[in-house]
C-alpha cells in the first residue's frame, strides 16, 4: 500500500537537505517502459540492470538532483568545474546516503546508490558502463528526456544536473512521466565535441538518441585527468535547453560581453591544471 504520509515526509527531508529535483519511480518502470516516454531506445535496459534485480526489495526508485552552476561550467574544461565536480558527487553520495537512512528508520529498509560506481576512468575504457544508470532512473522517474549528447536534459538546467538514486521498499506515488522530448536537435553538441563523440542526427532512423562514441569521450576524460581539469563537460556547457540560462542571464552574457569572459576564462584556465 502507497503511504502519502511517508511520501510527505520524504519531500520535506529533501527540501531540508537541499535537493533541488526529486521524482519517485515505481521499478515497474525498468519492466514496462510506456509507450509515453519521449526517447525511443534501439535497446532497453537489460534486466540485470533493473533496480528490483539489484536490491531484490526494492518497490520505488527515488532519484535525487544537484545543479552544476552555468558560469562555473563555461570556463570547462578547467581546475575549477573538475573541483565543483567532485563537490557535487560527494554532496550527492552524503545527500543519497542521508535520505536512505531517514526512510529505513520509519520502517522501510532503503540503500543509496554510489553516485560515480567506477573506480577508475581506466576501467571505464574497456567497459563503460556502470551497475546501475542513474540517467535513465532519473528519466524514469519523469525528471526530463534525452538530448543528442546522451545526458539527461531537464527543463530547470537543461544537462547541467547530476543525479544520484535511492532503492527503497516502500510503494510510493510515482512522478508522472516527461512525455515531451526537449532536446532542440541544434546540433551544438555534436559540433563542439572535441573528440567527435557525438553521432550527426540520422533523420532516418526511429531511434533516438543513437550511442555515442563513450570509449572516446573516455579518453578525452582520461587525457584531461592527467591535467587535473577533467571531466570535459564541453557539450553540456554548450546545450540551449533549461531555465539556468534565463536565471544567471547567461545568452545575454554571450552575446554582449563575449570578450570579458572570455578573459576569465583564460584567467581560470592559467592557474591550478595544465595549461592547454
Ligand atoms: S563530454 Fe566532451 S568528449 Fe565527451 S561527448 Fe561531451 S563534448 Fe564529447
Ligand atoms: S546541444 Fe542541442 S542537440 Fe545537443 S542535447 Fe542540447 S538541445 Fe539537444
Amino acid at each position: 500500500m502507497k503511504s502519502t504520509t511517508l511520501q510527505r515526509e520524504i519531500i520535506q527531508k529533501s527540501e531540508e537537505l537541499n535537493i533541488s529535483l526529486l521524482g519517485f519511480a515505481p521499478v515497474d518502470r525498468w519492466e514496462k517502459p510506456s509507450s509515453k516516454l519521449p526517447n525511443q531506445f534501439e535497446e532497453w535496459i537489460p534486466p540485470e540492470f533493473w533496480p528490483q534485480s539489484i536490491y531484490p526489495h526494492c518497490k520505488t526508485v527515488i532519484v535525487i538532483g544537484l545543479p552544476v552552476p552555468l558560469p562555473i561550467i563555461e570556463t570547462a574544461p578547467s581546475i575549477y568545474y573538475h573541483e565543483l565536480y567532485k563537490t557535487v558527487n560527494i554532496l550527492l553520495d552524503i545527500r543519497a546516503y542521508e535520505l536512505a537512512n531517514f526512510i529505513t528508520d520509519k520502517g522501510y529498509p532503503s540503500i543509496s546508490l554510489p553516485r560515480d560506481g567506477y573506480g577508475d576512468i581506466d576501467i571505464l575504457l574497456n567497459n563503460p558502463i556502470t551497475f546501475f544508470s542513474h540517467r535513465h532512473a532519473a528519466y524514469l522517474a519523469g525528471l526530463g528526456s534525452f538530448g543528442q549528447n546522451n545526458v539527461l536534459l531537464t527543463p530547470e538546467y537543461g544537462p547541467r544536473v547530476r543525479f544520484n538514486s535511492i532503492f527503497t521498499s516502500a510503494e510510493l506515488e510515482p512522478t508522472p512521466l516527461q512525455s515531451r522530448d526537449i532536446c532542440t536537435r541544434c546540433l551544438k553538441c555534436v559540433e563542439s565535441c572535441p573528440v567527435k563523440a557525438i553521432p550527426l542526427l540520422d533523420k532516418s532512423k526511429e531511434f533516438f538518441p543513437d550511442l555515442i562514441d563513450k570509449k572516446s569521450c573516455a579518453l578525452c576524460s582520461k587525457e584531461l585527468r592527467e591535467e587535473h581539469r577533467s571531466p570535459c563537460g564541453i557539450c553540456i556547457k554548450v546545450c540551449p535547453v533549461g531555465k539556468d540560462r534565463v536565471n544567471y542571464n547567461w545568452d545575454d552574457i554571450l552575446t554582449n560581453r563575449r570578450e570579458k569572459l572570455k578573459k576569465a576564462v583564460d584567467h581560470v584556465r592559467s592557474y591550478g591544471s595544465k595549461i592547454e
